[in-house]
């Protein structure tokens, strides 16, 4: 825990984030994270080794929680780009307080027989952002001239008929943009039963992060346009997108307790390039902490330095040299 690319993430509720690589194909033009082959800011990309480990971390505070969590597979990559993924759903499903498990991905590998090792490895729910169904829109959007939209919405279509996993469509929102193609989205997940036990379709309202990318000529919504824009759109369609966290299974719980906080001096094992430019991934001497130390030093790895937390949230800490 401690890093916000890798690992596990704690934000307080029943949900935990388990993020097992940061790998992604895509180019997605409005990509929060500056994934994939394009990006500007990252300098390594992460994957945990063992997703025993992974799992194992996940369960031990999934029983903290007091069980009954989901754990959700996400990241600031595609997590299908890892290679352990149906082997970690079925770890997560057999450690005691994860109740269910899902993934998120933007579909570029989903195929048949995939979809069937997940099913098997008990795999509950794919959240499937799916931002347009048409494939010049979608290639564009993902900055990907490869991007296999029509596959897609074959298989996405397979696992809401036929099989026991759940879809739950989620496509980015960029106004101007794909907002006629949203609506056939929302239309198309309800006509192809997705949302068997949770809500079918949550629309991801675009936003500008200083580490992200930004759409050319396209200036994001307020909160308030994007929430008024919604319940037009549920007007207009009487179809619903908009949810409680009741009918998400989702509810506070305690966190597990950070050891730092803003200020707290430590000192830190410099482990491993950071994942961003300028950052160091360094480990607390207990070995139990990930802290990114920004605007870190060079310093050989292994050696250790003394740092100040400059942020401490959810379960992240962020320090720099002191
Ligand atoms: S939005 Fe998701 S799928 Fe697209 S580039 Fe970013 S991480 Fe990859």
């Amino acid at each position: 825990m401690g890093a916000v690319f890798i690992g596990v993430i704690d934000r307080g509720t029943n949900v935990l984030q388990v993020r097992p690589t940061t790998l992604c194909p895509l180019n997605c033009v409005f990509c929060s994270v500056d994934a994939g082959p394009r990006s500007k800011w990252r300098q390594a990309e992460y994957m945990v080794s063992s997703p025993e480990w992974l799992a194992g971390w996940a369960g031990r505070i999934a029983r903290f929680k007091g069980g009954g969590v989901e754990a959700l597979i996400d990241g600031v990559g595609d997590p299908f780009t890892y290679p352990h993924l149906p082997g970690l759903v079925s770890l997560l499903k057999r450690e005691e307080g994860v109740e269910r498990v899902a993934v998120e991905t933007h579909g570029w590998a989903l195929t048949i027989p995939l979809v069937e090792r997940l099913e098997e490895a008990g795999l509950d729910r794919i959240n499937l952002s799916l931002d347009t169904l048409d494939p010049a829109q979608a290639r564009l959007l993902t900055g990907t001239p490869w991007y296999p939209l029509e596959r897609i919405i074959r298989v996405a279509e397979y696992i809401a008929r036929e099989t026991s996993i759940d879809l739950h469509v989620t496509p980015v929102w960029v106004p101007g943009v794909n907002d006629e193609a949203v609506r056939r989205v929302v239309e198309w997940t309800y006509r192809i039963g997705a949302g068997k036990r949770w809500p079918p379709v949550t629309i991801q309202k675009y936003n500008v992060h200083r580490y992200g990318r930004r759409v050319p000529r396209v200036k994001p919504q307020s909160w308030r346009e994007f929430w008024e824009r919604l319940r037009r759109l549920e007007e207009e369609t009487g179809l619903r997108v908009t949810w409680t966290m009741e009918e998400w299974g989702m509810e506070k719980r305690p966190r597990v307790p950070l050891p730092y906080k803003k200020g707290s001096r430590l000192r830190v094992r410099a482990a491993a390039p950071g994942w961003l430019r300028g950052t160091l991934t360094a480990v607390t001497l207990d070995g139990e902490w990930l802290v990114t130390v920004k605007r870190a030093p060079r310093v050989p790895l292994g050696s250790t330095l003394r740092v100040r937390v400059a942020e401490a949230y959810d379960s992240i800490i962020i320090a720099e040299p002191a």
